[in-house]
């Protein structure tokens, strides 16, 4: 018996590990070229000099006692520390917010770089085709990816699963990662306006280079006016508008880059934290169906793992 799993996120990892410390075998499928997810870091060389920006979630709280003890291991080995420029509860990933999902990853048969674009049924066992090859063999098959590329995995074998995620629907966000040579003229390390919903000090983090490294985010409705405009002019309407919502004086940036979202933060429907179908050897989890939060996301893998051990092991 052996469980796939599509996305190595905090979902897809939090399912592998219950499931691998019940004695199940695992294989995890992701197309990212290395652990994140939505919690990825973003690498960037500049003259000799590596920048790293948190340029998707940005802090996370752990209230959930399951997932306060798992948090407490990554701090008990350096890989999170609080960060109280965000608040008392608010802990990031440290070098970077990457950094649970590498831990998570580490000892687990992960296939990086790996599309899924489709499940299929052979013999009973299912078979997923991804976009460099077919893997074949799998009892039960988990899907850990965002609703909106949830729903068309699922949608062949499950209209109810498929039904759930087409009708959960995520906000856009367009990200700026910003570095200067001057420190900006802000006093405090996290700056909230209209435009730039949030702008974060990230080199300001725990365990990080100290360096002036900003991430602004945009709000949904200012993603969804610009949607479709090329990264450049984004990245400089943004700033132009953290200035101005500021009141300080425009700063010429010695790095700026901007990335798209597609799928932030999703809206929850109401129903349960994870989907099993024991049947069909068929699971969904993600943020999407609790919380939009990296401890929901954590909740729903651990709790679809404990519902698919109860009834496999
Ligand atoms: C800009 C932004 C800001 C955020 N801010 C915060 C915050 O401050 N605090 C907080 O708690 N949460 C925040 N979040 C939400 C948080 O990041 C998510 O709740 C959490 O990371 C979701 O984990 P997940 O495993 O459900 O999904 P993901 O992290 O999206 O993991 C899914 C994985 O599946 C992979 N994948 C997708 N489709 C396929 C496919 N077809 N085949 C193979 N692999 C696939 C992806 O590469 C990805 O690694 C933020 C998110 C974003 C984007």
């Amino acid at each position: 018996m052996t469980v796939a799993i599509i996305g190595a996120g905090m979902a897809g990892l939090s399912c592998a590990r219950a499931l691998v410390q019940a004695g199940v075998a695992v294989e995890l499928f992701d197309k990212g070229r290395g652990p994140g997810g939505r919690m990825s870091t973003r690498r960037v060389e500049l003259e000799g000099q590596q920048l790293r920006f948190d340029h998707g979630a940005q802090y996370f709280t752990a209230r959930d006692e399951r997932f306060r003890a798992q948090v407490a291991e990554w701090r008990a080995a350096g890989r999170v520390a609080p960060w109280p420029a965000a608040g008392d509860e608010a802990l990031v990933g440290v070098p970077g917010m990457n950094e649970p999902v590498r831990a998570m990853a580490e000892g687990r048969d992960v296939r990086w770089g790996t599309r899924i674009e489709r499940l299929e049924r052979a013999a009973d066992r299912w078979v997923l085709q991804g976009d460099e090859g077919t893997h074949c063999g799998y009892s039960q098959v988990v899907i850990a990816v965002p609703a909106e590329q949830a729903g068309p995995l699922a949608a062949p074998f499950s209209t109810g699963f498929a039904d759930r995620a087409e009708r959960t629907l995520s906000d856009p966000c367009w990200t700026v990662m910003a570095s200067f040579v001057q420190t900006l003229p802000l006093a405090d390390t996290i700056a909230a306006g209209d435009a730039v919903a949030w702008a974060a000090r990230d080199g300001a983090k725990p365990g990080r280079s100290g360096a002036e490294n900003w991430v602004l985010q945009a709000s949904p409705q200012w993603t969804r006016d610009h949607l479709d405009e090329p990264p450049e002019r984004i990245a400089a309407q943004l700033l132009a508008a953290l200035f101005a919502e500021n009141g300080i004086e425009p700063a010429q940036p010695s790095h700026a880059a901007a990335h798209r979202w597609l799928y932030t933060k999703a809206r929850p429907l109401a129903g349960q934290s994870a989907l099993w179908d024991a049947s069909l050897g068929l699971g969904l989890a993600g943020d999407w169906l609790l919380a939009p939060r990296i401890e929901s996301a954590w909740i729903s893998g651990r709790e679809l793992a404990d519902r698919m051990i109860a009834e496999l092991v």
